[in-house]
């Protein structure tokens, strides 16, 4: 069924879903075009639709073979839309999850393209801030680079910025897919080009190791890790393609290489890669099931994803590799509460003692404590319930006896009772209980300090 899209453009059929929006085949004055119409609650923003044309002009300047090319951004009654160059093939995690890791010769092909594709980006001031297997295409229809690699191309420039218009994204959160966030993104700094260089150095690690280097289990235990540990290395891996992946992983933006020298860089390495098999690795070097929750990293419990009509509170288990699941549920765009300086500072310790503890202490420290914690909390409240139901039954009882019989029933005293347990029901729930208060529990259960956990700023 054919639909209009402002006054030049067409849509014929869905041809994918994502987090911002459906993609759809479309025609327009030039020809065939993939037109993304963004969520409504994005169209219907305000704000959004404001920095949607600020950045018309800089999003459909960046021109590059190896950029899927913004043609043109409609804004049209209750449809936003952005005009894209039409790309036939399909995007990289589709590709990782059908055949699996890619032979190093392969991975370093496809990520030198990319690069080449950021460098123009960045050379124009842009930052993509979102870079990941979703948002690299392989365009099946050009002819395959060295070692039968097919070409790439960076798509969705710029749509982190733009979902993440300031009503949107407080001061205190962090938009971004946990796996690839840049250290300094985590701790507060404004993400410049090295953030989308440390982005790519994890996607080219995952297509030959099948893992990201800092992924896997509870998202705070992510990003300690990105903050505090070293990248663990690929048995296996070539000492030259190594170090340039380790370079672009470096803590410290300025440590890491540009966009140009990378392409150069991996290029280098191109010959010396050439007949090498895919590595083969254990499945994940992290098994989620084992993940170590301290209590700080607790503190990250909070992780909302920004998929509209899916957008839902999580618990701590968050997956962070998105699992095999259509384009329309995958969750790969989250956004985080920010840790405040103090937070991290206590994570890098955490982390080392975590680090020197014998396992067994950590077993004791992890989900189990939590799961006591929030056991001991609703014998809490069925107490405090209990207690202000008897209470309120006995000032009813007291006064009904007074008045000479009947009262037991009254509205008054029924209401009182009620307002008694609301009131206490309030005082658990906003953990201002003065004994037995949740953070001090696990000190004798588990054996761990309690941990002030700041309000969630939602
Ligand atoms: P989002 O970033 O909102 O999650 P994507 O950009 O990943 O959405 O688009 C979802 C799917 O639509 C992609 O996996 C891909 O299959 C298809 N798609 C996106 N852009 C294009 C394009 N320019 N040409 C062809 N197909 C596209
Ligand atoms: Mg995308």
């Amino acid at each position: 069924m054919a639909r209009k899209i402002g006054s030049r453009y067409t849509v014929h059929q869905v041809i994918g879903r994502g987090s911002a929006g459906t993609v759809w085949l479309g025609e327009g004055p030039d020809g065939p075009v993939a037109v993304k119409l963004l969520r409504e609650d994005l169209a219907t923003d305000q704000v959004l639709v404001g920095r949607f044309v600020q950045e018309r002009a800089a999003l459909t300047s960046l021109d590059h073979p190896r950029v899927v090319g913004v043609r043109d951004m409609v804004v049209d009654g209750d449809d936003l839309a952005l005009v894209m160059e039409l790309v036939h093939g399909t995007d990289l995690r589709s590709r990782l999850e059908r055949e699996g890791v890619l032979p190093p010769q392969a991975a370093v092909a496809v990520i030198a393209d990319v690069a080449d594709g950021l460098a123009a980006a960045h050379a124009a001031g842009i930052v993509h801030r979102d870079v990941k297997p979703e948002n690299v295409m392989l365009d099946l229809a050009a002819p395959p680079g060295p070692g039968g690699a097919p070409r790439a191309k960076l798509t969705d420039f710029g749509i982190a910025r733009l979902v993440d218009a300031p009503r949107r994204t407080r001061a205190t959160r962090i938009i971004g897919t946990p796996d690839y966030l840049a250290p300094e993104i985590i701790e507060g700094l404004e993400p410049r080009a090295a953030v989308d260089i440390y982005a790519l150095a994890t996607v080219l690690y995952e297509l030959i190791a099948g893992f990201t280097p800092f992924g896997g289990g509870h998202t705070g235990a992510v990003l300690r890790r990105h903050v505090t540990e070293s990248v663990p290395p690929v048995p296996g891996l070539p000492d030259g393609l190594w170090r340039i992946i380790a370079e672009c992983l470096a803590k410290a933006p300025a440590s890491r290489l540009r966009a140009d020298e990378l392409a150069e860089r991996l290029r280098e390495q191109l010959a010396a890669l050439a007949g090498l098999p895919p590595l083969a690795l254990p499945a994940q070097g992290r098994p989620a099931a084992e993940e170590q929750l301290t209590p700080a990293e607790a503190v990250y419990a909070e992780v909302e994803t920004g998929s509209g009509a899916h957008r839902r509170r999580r618990g701590p288990a968050v997956p962070l590799v998105s699992s095999p699941a259509p384009d329309s549920t995958r969750d790969t765009h989250t956004s985080l509460r920010r840790p405040s300086p103090e937070e991290l500072a206590g994570y890098a310790a955490q982390s080392r003692a975590q680090r020197a503890a014998p396992p067994a202490a950590g077993h004791r420290r992890g989900r189990q404590a939590l799961v006591r914690r929030r056991r001991l909390l609703a014998v809490l409240l069925a107490v405090v319930l209990l207690l202000a139901g008897a209470a309120a039954a006995y000032a009813a009882f007291a006064h009904g006896s007074g008045a000479g019989g009947s009262g037991a029933h009254r509205p008054g005293a029924h209401g009182s009772a009620a307002a008694h347990a609301a009131t206490a029901d309030r005082t658990v729930a906003n953990g201002t209980v003065p004994q037995g208060a949740p953070g001090a529990v696990p000190a004798a259960a588990g054996g761990y300090r309690p941990v002030p956990v700041p309000a969630a700023n939602h």
